[in-house]
């Protein structure tokens, strides 16, 4: 097709779009436009390799300037884009500026979930989200600095590795009882208890944030467990979906902007990709929002699709990864629902998987810890939702795929 895409939010998502677009045939117009001043870029290493300085720039971007110039994408960075007119087909930049577009592709991301307490405002207090944030971060970011991280999720978790590698003394702040509770079990919490405590964190769990405390900047910490003090402190308390834009526009939205398995929203010629969306997973029997690398990408190569004429339903198993320390936790499938798990292996080995099983006896869920074979077999296995027999799930040494039950 001939016509004109705009793309509003020029993060993950948006790059594989533009990748995908011209792949799949689409000789039209292109105009990416995104309010951070970046070329399209992977947010991972922001709490990884990057925020510890062992990672430049350059190596974030999805693709180099040159590659957009090849393949003829107007860039429209530094850019946000206020209202969107449907019906008119146009949109307009908080500039005042308006773009015709003949479809639209959104991929908006999220927003972080931001702390509405007593000196939230103070200087030194950061969230996670992009370039510029760990660019504010980074001058505070020095060996024997005191770091509080509120919020024991992954990012949290991720940046007080990092930290502590770097030399700074690290107090985590965790509202729950244990680690990562949002997303893995007991038994694997309890081993991040572990690293990050043998790593010389302090880990205040059970303990909620109060208040901040300083003189133009913050110098403490206020939690109901008392009073901590801090040179910089980094909130990770989760995400919310970026769709004011798109309600605004009288899109449904839902927790996300809804679309269907082909990326499509409300409106026909409107879709949605990555983070920003709720979308249904036929193989999980249910609508979902996801915030990973994996969704973005997926979702971006479907709706490009869909807008090159092609109609190629998106049904993944989702999976992710954290990193901390040396060790690499990947996460195949989604543990909701889940009746027991069975542990693959010792947790002192440093090496383990541990299986989220139904009551039935299926598999729902594998987060592999250290264990990349079993991570690789679980993506594949996971999808015909296999009932297992768990006396041979428990035996690491039985290759993941054999301990299936055949008859069903
Ligand atoms: C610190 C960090 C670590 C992470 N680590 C992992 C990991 O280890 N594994 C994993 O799978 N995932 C990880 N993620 C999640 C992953 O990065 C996201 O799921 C992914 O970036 C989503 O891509 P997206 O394109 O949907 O959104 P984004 O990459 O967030 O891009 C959205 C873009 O849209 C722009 N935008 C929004 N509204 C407008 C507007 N009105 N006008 C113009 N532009 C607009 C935003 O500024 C942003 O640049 C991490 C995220 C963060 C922040």
């Amino acid at each position: 097709m001939n016509d004109t895409i705009a793309i509003v939010g020029a993060g993950h998502a948006a790059g594989q779009a533009v990748i995908s677009l011209r792949q799949y045939g689409h000789e039209g117009r292109i105009v990416l436009i995104g309010e951070e001043p970046w070329l399209p870029y992977q947010r991972p290493p922001l709490s990884k390799q990057f925020l510890s300085g062992e990672l430049d720039q350059e190596r974030l971007y999805v693709k180099p300037a040159q590659f957009y110039r090849d393949k003829d994408v107007e860039l429209h960075l530094g850019t946000r884009v206020e209202s969107l007119d449907l019906a008119g087909r146009q949109l307009r930049t908080t500039s005042g500026e308006h773009l015709a577009w003949d479809r639209l592709l959104l991929t908006l991301g999220s927003q972080v979930r931001r702390l509405g307490l007593p000196g939230a405002d103070l200087e030194g207090i950061h969230y996670l989200r992009s370039i510029d944030d760990v660019r504010a971060i980074q001058p505070g970011f020095k060996p024997g600095a005191r770091l509080v991280v509120v919020g024991g999720g992954y990012i949290g978790l991720e940046v007080a590795a990092i930290a502590r590698k770097a030399g700074l003394e690290v107090d985590v702040v965790e509202m729950a009882d244990r680690l990562m509770a949002r997303v893995v079990c007991p038994e694997v919490s309890a081993h991040y208890r572990q690293l990050h405590e043998s790593a010389g964190v302090r880990l205040h769990l059970e303990t909620g944030v109060e208040g901040f405390d300083g003189d133009g900047r913050v110098a403490r910490v206020l939690t109901s467990a008392g009073a901590l003090p801090a040179d910089l402190v980094i909130v990770g308390v989760g995400i919310l979906p970026e769709t004011e834009l798109a309600a605004d526009a009288g899109l449904d939205c839902d927790d996300g902007v809804c679309v269907d398995e082909y990326a499509v929203t409300s409106h026909p010629d409107v879709l949605a990709a990555g983070d920003c969306t709720r979308h249904p997973n036929a193989l999980l029997g249910r609508r979902l929002r996801l915030e990973s690398v994996h969704n973005a990408l997926e979702q971006a190569r479907t709706a490009a699709a869909t807008l090159c004429g092609e109609r190629r339903a998106y049904a993944q198993i989702p999976w992710f990864w954290s990193d901390q320390y040396d060790t690499k936790l990947q996460i195949a499938g989604l543990s909701e629902g889940y009746e027991r798990v069975i542990l693959r292996g010792d947790p002192a080995s440093g090496s383990f998987a541990a299986c989220y099983v139904h009551e039935d006896d299926r598999l729902l869920a594998v987060d592999a810890i250290n264990t990349p074979r079993d991570f690789m077999q679980a993506k594949k296995l996971l999808a015909d939702r296999p009932r297992i027999d768990p006396g041979r799930l428990a035996d690491p040494a039985i290759a993941l795929p054999e301990t299936c039950r055949t008859s069903d």
